[in-house]
């Protein structure tokens, strides 16, 4: 079991879903290093989707402290005081912004920043503001992987970025017709989880798979973007189809189910 605390990560669960969207977005993944880009290939505990949860919400909580529109941020109490209660809530020690602003006299006006700008404030905790994001991250993750509607606008959204020609992937990772290779080995903690998701049913027709009182039903661990719509090996792009909904999917598009076993009916 994990101890989630869950502050201040709704706010930036919904600025991922947002930024999901956007193709500029996956700019973001640090395409340059091949421990994130082996990730397309093979299935990772430490997940595409964290990656770029942490990317998402360090990029961003940065230049909100850079830039405010045109000009830079400043003091701004209410957010400087979340900031703070993260800080806490997570036992991660940051120098107090009231001490920074304590000390921070001329130094800062003279290079250009007004003293109460949070952004040296920022920059002189850095590691802090890294360890909050980074501690932040699963419990981001632990609120979207559930939501497979998110979870299909993230991975179409990867595979239009991976067909964009932006980003030019190692070879090793590719089939000759350039889609990513498949990985054929199914690890057994993807499956648990996969299952446990969506409550042992098949997503489409919702047929009972946990083979309690039958043994005719086959478990089908389906990409939710086929490997060969340039979907990826990452846990966030799998979900669990019987064997009958799953040929019917084979060579469609990327697809999913956003009907859910209710905690009650
Ligand atoms: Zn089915």
């Amino acid at each position: 079991m994990k101890k989630y605390s869950f502050f201040f990560v709704y706010e930036l669960a919904a600025l991922v879903d947002g930024f999901a969207g956007d193709q500029s977005s996956y700019n973001y993944i640090d395409w340059s290093n091949p421990a994130i880009t082996k990730r397309l290939r093979h299935f990772s505990k430490d997940t595409i989707l964290h990656h770029f949860i942490y990317q998402i919400i360090s990029t961003y909580q940065y230049e909100r402290a850079k830039v405010d529109g045109d000009t830079i941020a400043c003091y701004e109490k209410e957010k400087i005081e979340i900031l703070e209660t993260a800080f806490h809530e997570y036992s991660i020690a940051v120098e107090p912004y009231s001490l920074y602003l304590a000390r921070a006299t001329g130094d800062y006006r003279n290079h250009g920043y007004p003293v109460d700008c949070y952004l040296p404030w920022y920059e002189n905790n850095k590691d802090s503001f890294n360890n909050l994001w980074m501690t932040l991250t699963p419990e981001v993750f632990h609120i979207l992987f559930p939501n497979r509607s998110f979870l299909l606008k993230f991975n179409l959204g990867l595979a239009q970025y991976l067909t964009s020609g932006k980003v030019k992937l190692p070879s090793e990772l590719l089939t000759s017709k350039g889609f990513i290779k498949r990985d054929k080995t199914f690890p057994a903690w993807l499956k648990k989880a996969v299952y446990f998701r969506e409550h042992g049913r098949c997503i489409f027709c919702e047929v009972d798979l946990s083979g309690l009182l039958s043994t005719d039903r086959q478990i089908h661990y389906d990409h939710m973007v086929p490997l060969a719509r340039f979907g990826v090996n990452d846990p966030a792009n799998i979900q669990l189809l019987c064997q009958a909904c799953n040929l019917k999917k084979l060579m469609g598009e990327g697809s999913t189910s956003t009907r859910y076993a209710a905690w009650w009916d």
